[in-house]
């Protein structure tokens, strides 16, 4: 955004993130909420950048002001990263009068080699403030009229511009100019929607779950089983690592660490060897469902994928989800294909750390010959033979909660 590079000292034109929410969807009672989410929200991930940043809510829109321009991209780049923001603009904020408009609009297009070059630009004027004397249709003709006294080979083209400039007038007395917009992430709040734990192994799939969750509007906890020390220290940190590469999007959260190395060694011992990944992961399911009372989650979420692995049939999910009593598990990667998902890991930026080499604990004492669709009493059987409430609960008690 070239404009953004333009220095304002002067006290008139203050420079400021514009950042637009899809408010259509917003119905009576939800929009409070979903509005004191979003704030929230957008002030956290502009503090973690800039303490002294003020965001303000304005009818329809956010305004971020009060940075330190050094400070810019980075702002931009967080608030890109806020889920309900639809878009934002790095735009020029001055009191909303027609003479003021024109002449700061002249000096914003002064030797702007974009639009020296362009063939054809457009003017759109919203004009929330009814008070504006001048309708919008007649003020953007009015200043096209600025922008062709100063490069008359323009041509005004109202559907596809090379060049847009955007003014709006809100209800605030001010008027925000600028040229251009960029995405945001869409969605909805985080935290309008409830909270649920994850269960983030170092994998490609439950990064991503967290991502889509948290897109809902869910706020995301994350559970991690390690079998130190038959894994490394790296896959504890790999996954610590993509929690907080995930913070951007989810906000911070608690990372509770489950060691796994002594329910693995028991199932090992005790139980057919077949049976191992599927009473591990009731086992895991067990401790999930626990921390989810105990710590007041809705819901567990996998980064399960049907048919990608042995253990992701339906007869499995349906074996492992069936410990559960109180608490549903949630999918959401469920139907995709392995490349949606990667796409998805790579625009989060996720996909590089999940690729590291680090060994799961899913992968140690892995059986040759897993069982692709175990049948419940026969699981049941081989559980019978471990103490499952007493590791649970050891496992539980020992835990480690890292600070996202
Ligand atoms: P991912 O890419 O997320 O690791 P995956 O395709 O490797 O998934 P599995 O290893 O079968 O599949 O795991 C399925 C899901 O179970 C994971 O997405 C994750 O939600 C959960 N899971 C597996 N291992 C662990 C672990 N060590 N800690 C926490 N959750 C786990
Ligand atoms: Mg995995």
């Amino acid at each position: 955004f070239d404009w953004s590079k333009k220095i304002t000292s002067e006290d008139k034109l203050k420079k400021v993130i514009l950042l637009r929410y899809g408010e259509i969807h917003l119905k009576g009672k939800n929009r409070g909420s979903f509005e004191n989410a979003l704030l929230r929200n957008i002030e956290s991930a502009i503090f973690s950048v800039d303490e002294d940043a003020k965001v303000a809510r304005i009818g329809g829109r956010y305004v971020v002001y009060n940075f330190n321009e050094a400070n810019l991209e980075r702002l931009m780049d967080k608030c890109s990263k806020v889920f309900g923001l639809v878009s934002l603009s790095v735009a020029f904020e001055i009191e909303s009068d027609v003479e003021n408009i024109k002449t700061t609009l002249k000096e914003l297009i002064s030797q702007d080699n974009a639009l020296a070059t362009a063939k054809t630009f457009k003017i759109d004027v919203k004009r929330a403030d009814k008070k504006f004397p001048i309708q919008s249709t007649e003020f953007a003709a009015m200043l096209g009229g600025v922008v062709l006294d100063e490069y008359p080979h323009l041509k005004v083209d109202l559907k596809t511009p090379e060049i847009q400039i955007d003014v709006d007038i809100r209800e605030n007395g001010k008027t925000y100019i600028f040229k251009d917009k960029i995405k945001g992430v869409g969605g909805l709040p985080v935290g309008t929607s409830g909270n649920v734990l994850v269960m983030l192994s170092g994998g490609i799939d439950s990064p991503v779950a967290c991502y889509l969750m948290a897109k809902r509007g869910v706020k995301i906890s994350a559970v991690h089983f390690h079998s130190y020390p038959y894994t490394s220290k790296q896959a504890k940190d790999k996954v610590i690592e993509l929690a907080n590469e995930v913070k951007d999007y989810c906000g911070g959260f608690d990372l509770y660490c489950v060691s796994f190395t002594k329910i693995q060694e028991e199932i090992h011992k005790n139980c057919k060897e077949g049976y191992m990944i599927t009473i591990m992961r009731r086992i895991m399911m067990r401790i999930c469902e626990k921390l989810c009372k105990k710590y007041g989650y809705q819901a567990v979420v996998t980064g399960e994928n049907l048919g990608q692995v042995a253990s992701q049939t339906i007869e499995s999910m349906t074996s492992t989800e069936s410990v559960l009593q109180s608490v549903p598990v949630f999918r959401p990667v469920l139907a995709f294909d392995k490349i949606e998902i990667i796409k998805i890991a790579k625009q989060i930026g996720t996909f590089n750390t999940s690729i590291l080499p680090y060994e799961d604990c899913c992968t140690v004492f892995l059986p040759k010959n897993p069982l692709i669709k175990p049948k419940i009493e026969l699981v049941e059987q081989e559980e019978a033979k471990l103490d499952i409430d007493t590791l649970v609960d050891e496992a539980i008690a020992n835990l480690e909660i890292i600070k996202i």
